[in-house]
C-alpha cells in the first residue's frame, strides 16, 4: 500500500490551509473547528511554505503566554517541511514520522499538495492490515481453504 492508496480512502479530503498573515488566534479556532492536528501554510502563489500544528501553538503558549495571540502563523511555523510523495509506501511515511518525531506528512503531487497523512491515518490503515491477516489465517487454521 503506498501514500495514494491511503489519500484515495480517505474520507475528509480536503486540506486546510493557512496563510503565513494569518494570526494564531485564527489558526487555532481553524484548527479546532476542523478536527485536525495540523495546518499546512501556503503562500499567496499557493505554494508550500510551512506547517503548524496544535504542539506548536501549545509549545510557545508556554512559552510566552502573553504575546503568543499577537503572533502570526510565520513566526511559530515550521519551514523546512518534509513531504512525502504518493509512490511512498506506509513503512516511508512511518520511518519518516518516527525519525524526525512528527505526526502530520504531506504529500505532494510536483509543486501540488495532493493531501495530508497523519500518524492516525497509518495506524488505521495497520490495523485495516492486520484484520485481513487475521481473517486468513483463521480461515485457514479452520481448514476453510481446499486442501
Ligand atoms: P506534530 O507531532 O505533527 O504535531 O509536530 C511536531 C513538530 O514537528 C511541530 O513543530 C511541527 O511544526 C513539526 N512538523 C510536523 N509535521 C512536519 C513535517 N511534515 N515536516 C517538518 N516538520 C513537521
Amino acid at each position: 500500500m503506498n501514500l495514494k492508496d491511503i489519500l484515495d480512502e480517505k474520507e475528509k479530503k480536503e486540506v486546510i490551509s493557512a496563510e503565513p498573515e494569518m494570526d494564531i488566534r485564527e489558526a487555532l479556532a481553524t484548527i479546532v473547528k476542523n478536527k485536525i492536528g495540523a495546518l499546512l501554510v501556503k503562500d499567496k502563489e499557493e505554494k508550500l511554505v510551512g506547517i503548524i500544528t496544535e504542539r506548536d501553538i501549545l509549545w510557545h503558549l508556554l512559552k510566552d503566554c502573553e504575546k503568543m495571540m499577537q503572533k502570526k502563523v510565520s513566526d511559530i511555523m515550521t519551514k523546512d517541511v518534509i513531504v512525502g510523495i504518493p509512490e511512498d509506501n506506509v513503512e516511508t511515511a512511518e520511518k519518516l514520522m518516527t525519525v524526525n518525531r512528527f505526526r502530520h506528512l504531506p504529500v505532494m503531487d510536483g509543486n501540488e499538495v495532493a493531501g495530508i497523512i497523519s500518524i492516525g491515518d497509518l495506524v488505521k490503515c495497520q490495523l485495516g492490515n492486520m484484520k485481513v491477516e487475521n481473517r486468513y489465517l483463521t480461515d485457514y487454521i479452520t481448514g476453510k481453504y481446499p486442501v
